[in-house]
């Protein structure tokens, strides 16, 4: 299977959420058996040999490919989740958006000091959702061996934020 077989399994929705936005809808990769698998087994094999200890996945789809990631790299699964969802004592962060600002919570005993994490999400945009991300992981003292995107939007450069901290990879760019 090609980059390009799986760029084509992604559908792209303009004007949405709002104008001028190029949505990239992944259900559509999601539901192609042959691009899952190929698009877990890429990140995996990226990362095979950086013995990680726990993938970081962000809420809500860096879920859906950062749990089966955490399969494929034998290593266990610590949710990043939006403001007020974790039932137990929590660390947050704030980062800004283009209107306002967002929040992400991580549970305070979720990682300890030397844990090496991999942080997951579907698209790499600006960066700001992965870089609070990110900072959840140091305030614990754990350390990032890297970031792990499905897509990976050039023209917002967040890689030039997030390479700074650790490798980022991503398996298709626009
Ligand atoms: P950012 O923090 O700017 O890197 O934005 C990344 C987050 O916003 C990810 O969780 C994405 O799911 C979502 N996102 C941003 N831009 C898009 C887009 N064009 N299509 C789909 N999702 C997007």
């Amino acid at each position: 299977m090609s980059i390009q077989d799986i760029k084509n399994s992604i559908r792209n929705i303009p004007d949405f959420p709002k104008k001028g936005i190029q949505f990239k809808d992944i259900t559509t990769a999601l539901k192609n058996a042959k691009v899952l698998r190929e698009i877990l087994e890429t990140c995996a094999e990226h990362y095979k040999n950086q013995k990680v200890d726990y993938v970081v996945g962000i809420e809500s789809r860096g879920f859906i490919f950062g749990t089966a990631l955490a399969y494929l790299l034998n290593c266990g699964f610590v949710p990043v989740r939006k403001p007020g969802k974790l039932p137990a004592k929590a660390i947050s962060q704030e980062y800004e958006l283009e209107y306002g600002i967002n929040r992400v919570e991580m549970h305070a005993d979720a990682l300890t000091k030397g844990d090496k994490v991999l942080i997951v999400d579907d698209l790499l945009a600006t960066g700001g959702t992965a870089k609070a991300a990110a900072d959840l992981v140091h305030k614990l003292n754990a350390e990032i061996v890297g970031f792990a995107f499905v897509i990976e939007l050039n023209e917002l450069q967040g890689r030039n934020a997030l390479s700074a901290i650790a490798d980022v990879y991503s398996v298709v760019q626009y």
